[in-house]
């Protein structure tokens, strides 16, 4: 996988704007966001709050988690009764639900920061424009 794409700090969960920090301490059951990152030092919670927006996040990772068992049942196990596809999809979002809401977070912080960005250190950090 390629450094510099949003994907890569993604789905390593490194910071976005060096690629080389971690981004989250803990485990993923109980993953904080690091408040900077211990490469470039730079601070992510750009305000209180900050991370809050990453619900959106969650919603829509938990839609299209909802969406892909459903269609998966639909076409593989087309004689499933309603209750036991609606148990099935419940056991799968609680599953992943740890997980969701790690990647929320890391998704959340690419949209607003940007690899190679703000890496020359601390002073010249001025928020979110380019
Ligand atoms: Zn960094």
């Amino acid at each position: 996988m390629k450094k510099g794409t949003k994907l890569y700090s993604i789905l390593k969960m490194k910071y976005p704007n060096c690629h080389e920090g971690d981004f989250y301490e803990g485990s993923i059951f109980n993953a904080r966001v690091k408040e900077k990152c211990d490469k470039c030092d730079f601070k992510y919670s750009i305000e209180p709050g900050f991370y809050q927006g990453s619900h959106y996040v969650v919603y829509a990772l938990g839609v299209a988690v909802f969406v892909t068992l459903w269609t998966i049942i639909s076409l593989f196990f087309p004689n499933t009764s309603w209750n036991a596809t609606l148990i099935a999809i419940l056991v799968g979002l609680l599953g992943t639900a740890p997980f969701m809401s790690a990647l929320s977070k890391i998704i959340w912080a690419n949209l607003f920061f940007r690899y190679g960005k703000f890496h020359a250190g601390k002073d010249k950090q001025n928020g979110t424009k380019d």
